[in-house]
């Protein structure tokens, strides 16, 4: 499969399935998700078009060879036919020679891939979260007490005649119900039955056990092809019979589902569950999209440049005026190949690689799109987080915790004798790294009863390259005054970073949604605090796409490993354990605040949006000694808030025997 010469064999399958000689055909007849045609030019999607691949018989096209599309055009002329489509070519393709032909790309669905890592079910877990995993189980043990489960090589179709004439009624049906009908008919099944993968070709189908007819029992059937690789299974065209939308997914999900099964059990890699519908496949399981365009040459369009010149415009891609010379200059680091190339159907031999140990042998996935997209939209759920469901993974960037992401900023953004500001009391961290890199640090104190005040004005005086504010702010545990901040924003000529590391503890309003408004903004978050994977060093840098790259530039490749990005997954589609523990941690931290706020040791508690509180001491010296000769470790700031300790919040166990020392004291 993706072959050219596979491609070649399914044309032959095309131009049966259309009784034509040559593939000719409309894009509303091929059933290609024919709306971006449309919205193009209505007359596009009914106009007799030359197909150069083999939609809807193969899940893609390889990008063609500028011979190849020479020949294309030539043939398109000699049959006087006046559009030409490339249909379903991966965006991480080359399209050069496509757009060097006129061809404009007009955006299809992706395709969707489950990479077969570990077994089903935990990968699943992981994936889909334990919720829907025990759903999709339950749907596949319901129905595979009523249907069979068939796969019948089409080299041995002829034996079957029901299975053929079953594949053609229900695709029929199909058509009815006016779902995207697509010409699956007998001629082409024979042709693919005969054709060069047809000893790579199943028909899976399912019927019901206890009907006697079985051409009558039939209710779902499928294509599914082995890659040439041998290592994966494309699931290509299917039908199903039921009318009801809901029985009809249930049956979808849980063939799917079945069919990762069979694929690990089989020793195979990954299931290619064909394309459009991202959404209900990440539900089964994928895990890899890659978006796939239809590049189509019809009169009256626009030309492809016009067309990449709109995409750009406004959408903060192009690097940011911020990116310092010598990152302006460079590439992002690290094998292109990796990025550009879907891993899923290509044999790696480029990497030098052990191939004899299992998966850790491998470099990690640096496409982390899916994850970025997974992070989003959990994090656009909290409250406060309005805006973030616009942002897209371009807009993402993991670190190797978020004080890497603080590091690679100021490498990607700042040039030596440019000034990075800072507001103590604060996380100390970001100053240390200006200094390594020879940054001038100033200092802007905050201000206020609660140290939730800016000195904006002081701040805009310094006229600094990069400012880090953190809010809630550690070591306070306060927010900082939000008008003031976005004043800042708006007013400085440099960058503001927002560390937003403890804002899952917090109610009111992240930053998050603004940076696509903002060119100028980053916040950084982290999954080391109420997400519990400190040790997995994930943090996120959020902010324009062209910011983005800029960081990518300076990062490390390969830095956020396999297992992070598992462990990461994880967390995140089962994000009520973790919810659930903030709001424990929340509800710990307030018990905590009241008892320590009575305590005679005490002179006051800081407020807290955070997991710790800050807390000033009558008799600091004596306590934190008494503190650590009970063994207690609290963080001593009394070198920057004089007589004060900030206390994490841990569980209840741990913070009794905080106050029962503190008791003892007395
Ligand atoms: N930022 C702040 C404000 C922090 O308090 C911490 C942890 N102490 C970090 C960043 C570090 O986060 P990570 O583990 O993601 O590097």
């Amino acid at each position: 499969m993706r072959r050219p010469i596979d491609i070649d064999a399914l044309q032959h399958v095309l131009c049966a399935a259309l009784g034509t000689a040559t593939p000719v055909s409309t894009p509303a007849q091929l059933g290609l998700g024919i709306g971006p045609f449309i919205a193009k030019d209505s007359a596009v999607a009914d106009r007799p078009t030359l197909v150069g691949g083999a939609a809807p018989y193969a899940p893609t096209t390889p990008a063609p060879t500028p011979q190849a599309l020479d020949a294309l055009v030539e043939h398109a002329r000699s049959l006087g036919v006046a559009q030409l489509l490339v249909p379903r070519v991966r965006r991480t393709d080359d399209p050069g020679a496509l757009r060097a032909a006129g061809f404009v790309p007009v955006a299809a669905d992706s395709e969707c891939v489950v990479r077969l890592t570990e077994d089903v079910d935990d990968l699943l877990r992981g994936r889909v979260g334990a919720d829907r995993l025990r759903e999709l189980r339950a749907h596949h043990a319901a129905v595979s007490q009523d249907l069979t489960w068939e796969r019948i090589r089409l080299s041995e179709l002829n034996a079957q005649g029901w299975a053929r004439e079953a594949f053609v009624a229900l695709h029929r049906r199909v058509a009815e119900r006016g779902e995207h009908p697509t010409p699956c008919n007998a001629d082409a099944l024979d042709t693919l039955a005969h054709g060069a993968a047809a000893d790579r070709t199943e028909l899976l189908v399912r019927r019901r056990k206890e009907v006697a007819d079985a051409e009558d029992a039939v209710v779902l059937v499928a294509l599914l092809v082995e890659s040439h690789t041998g290592r994966g299974t494309y699931h290509l065209a299917g039908a199903v019979g039921h009318d009801d939308p809901v029985a009809r997914e249930t049956l979808e999900d849980a063939s799917l589902y079945r069919l990762c099964l069979d694929a690990r059990s089989s020793g195979l890699e990954w299931v290619h569950l064909g394309s459009g519908d991202s959404e209900r496949k990440r539900g089964v399981g994928a895990d890899l999209f890659i978006p796939l365009d239809h590049w189509l040459r019809a009169p009256d369009l626009p030309s492809a440049v016009e067309e990449a010149e709109a995409v750009e415009e406004g959408d903060g891609s192009a690097l940011s005026r911020f990116a310092t010379g010598p990152v302006a200059a460079v590439p992002v680091p690290g094998p292109a190949r990796f990025r550009r190339q879907p891993r899923f159907d290509t044999i790696d031999l480029s990497s030098n690689t052990n191939p004899f140990l299992g998966p850790d042998a491998l470099y990690p996935h640096l496409d982390t799109t899916e994850l970025a997209r997974t992070y989003l939209t959990t994090i656009a759920e909290l409250p406060g987080h309005r805006g973030v469901d616009a942002l897209s993974p371009e807009h993402v960037l993991f670190s190797s915790g978020s004080v890497d992401g603080a590091m690679l900023l100021l490498a990607a953004l700042a040039s030596p004798g440019e000034t990075v500001c800072v507001t103590s009391p604060t996380f100390p961290l970001y100053a240390h790294f200006a200094r390594v890199l020879r940054l001038p640090v100033v200092d802007v104190p905050l201000r206020g009863d609660a140290l939730g005040e800016l000195d904006v004005e002081a701040i805009l005086a310094a006229d600094p390259r990069v400012t880090f504010l953190c809010d809630p702010n550690n070591p306070v545990g306060t927010r900082l005054d939000r008008a003031q901040v976005l004043d800042l924003v708006r007013r400085t000529r440099g960058i503001v970073v927002i560390d937003e590391a403890y804002a899952e503890f917090s109610d009111t309003p992240s930053y998050a949604g603004l940076v696509a408004a903002h060119d100028n903004l980053i916040v950084l978050r982290t999954l080391s605090k109420a997400w519990g994977l400190a040790g997995a060093r994930c943090g996120i840098a959020l902010a324009r796409p062209g910011l983005v790259d800029a960081l990518r530039r300076v990062q490390v490749p390969f830095g956020f490993t396999d297992a992070s990005q598992r462990a990461a997954r994880h967390r995140l589609t089962n994000s009520h354990e973790a919810l659930d523990s903030v709001r424990r941690i929340r509800a710990e931290r307030d018990r905590m605040a009241a008892a320590l706020a009575q305590h005679p040791s005490v002179e006051r508690v800081f407020p807290s949006e955070t997991n710790f509180l800050l807390v000033r001491l009558h008799e600091h010296e004596q306590v934190m000694a008494l503190f650590a000769a009970a063994g207690i470790v609290v963080a001593d700031t009394g070198f920057v808030i004089p007589a004060t300790c900030r206390i994490s919040i841990g569980d209840r166990r741990a913070n009794d025997t905080l106050l029962a020392a503190l008791s003892a004291a007395v």
